[in-house]
């Protein structure tokens, strides 16, 4: 491998990057659920697309499950970040499940949108990745008007009822640019097209690409920590290739670098999916510093104060807990 001198070495440290406001409420969630009705507690999917924290909270005593008939009735489940569609709420009351929902309030959102805009009778063109849990639990809102549109080449082709007549919505984690792109191409088309009342793509995704974003322009290397079904960390991915950066890839942990990436690199650029623990970046950095990359400079494109409360139902038995007011 070719070496640089140490002395031009550097590490570009993406801010804002790792966890949201909606991962850190679902995580707690998790947390506050063993704590105040012990192991085991449920959880339809994982919780977040994070393979570390899942196997954290598996450790802790969750357990996690693809549907809620493998639950035993009556016991707690807990609903994750990517949201679900009705007939899954319906099939946990049917069980007598105890259902305590994390999603997002950034994805309940888009929900609420697809069932204003089907009960208004639009087509819905819904903008996102096929088979994803987020696109199949909005789809659930409104099955009958919501069609998928998987980037602008679906966009060329999309049928709907009555062109007059139709809106848009988008996956909350998708790349800003490509959605854009999958837009202009449906207004072309459609235009009366109606659009969403506020951004779908959320703050957090559009934080993190921004600021990938600007370091690809320096970095020859680009790292991102997060698990391979994380789709805000795939884009952070395509975001850098497309911005400029010579190499890029997606890593749960450090073991997953490869030495021959660093072959003639003075510059890495590094982030970190919304769902991927801070603590996996650190990894990252020491096993950088241990190859001379030392010197950290933080490319800051956002600050970011956003939180969410824990869902409703869970606050309210923290209440009434004694001794589990913190
Ligand atoms: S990435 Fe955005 S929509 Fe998804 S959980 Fe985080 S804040 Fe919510």
């Amino acid at each position: 491998m070719t070496h640089t001198d140490v002395a031009d070495r550097r590490v570009l440290l993406a801010a804002p990057r790792g966890y949201c406001a909606g991962v850190v409420r679902a995580v707690n969630t998790v947390e506050k659920a063993l704590e105040l009705y012990g192991a085991p507690v449920y959880v339809r999917h994982e919780i977040v697309h994070n393979k570390y924290v899942v196997k954290t909270l598996e450790k802790q005593g969750a357990v996690f499950v693809d549907e809620t008939d493998q639950i035993p009735e009556g016991a707690t489940v807990i609903f994750s970040a990517h949201g679900v569609a009705p007939i899954v709420h319906q099939n946990a009351a049917a069980r007598r499940l105890e259902a305590i929902d994390a999603t997002c309030p950034l994805v309940t959102k888009v929900h609420r949108e697809a069932v204003r805009f089907a009960h208004d009778d639009y087509d819905i063109l819904l903008i996102g990745h096929e088979g994803h849990e987020e696109v199949i639990g909005t789809t659930g809102e409104a099955p009958d008007r919501i069609i998928l549109v998987d980037g602008p080449e679906q966009a060329a082709t999309v049928e709907v009822r009555n062109p007059g007549k139709v809106a848009w919505l988008s996956q909350t984690t998708l790349s800003l640019d490509e959605t854009l792109a999958t837009v202009a191409v449906l207004k072309n088309r459609f235009p009366q097209l109606v659009s969403p009342p506020s951004d779908d793509i959320c703050y957090a995704t559009q934080n993190r690409q921004t600021a990938v974003k600007q370091l690809s322009t320096d970095a020859e290397l680009v790292l991102v920590v997060g698990s391979k079904n994380s789709s805000n960390s795939v884009r952070l991915v395509e975001v850098a290739q497309e911005a400029g950066a010579r190499d890029a890839h997606l890593i749960d942990h450090a073991q997953q670098i490869d030495e021959g990436w660093l072959a003639g690199v003075r510059t890495v650029g590094l982030t970190s999916g919304a769902s991927a623990p801070e603590v996996l970046v650190e990894e990252v950095l020491a096993w950088l510093a241990d190859r001379g990359f030392q010197h950290v400079e933080v490319v800051q494109a956002a600050e970011e104060n956003q939180h969410f409360a824990l869902p409703r139902n869970l606050s309210r038995h923290q209440s009434a807990t004694p001794g589990t007011d913190r």
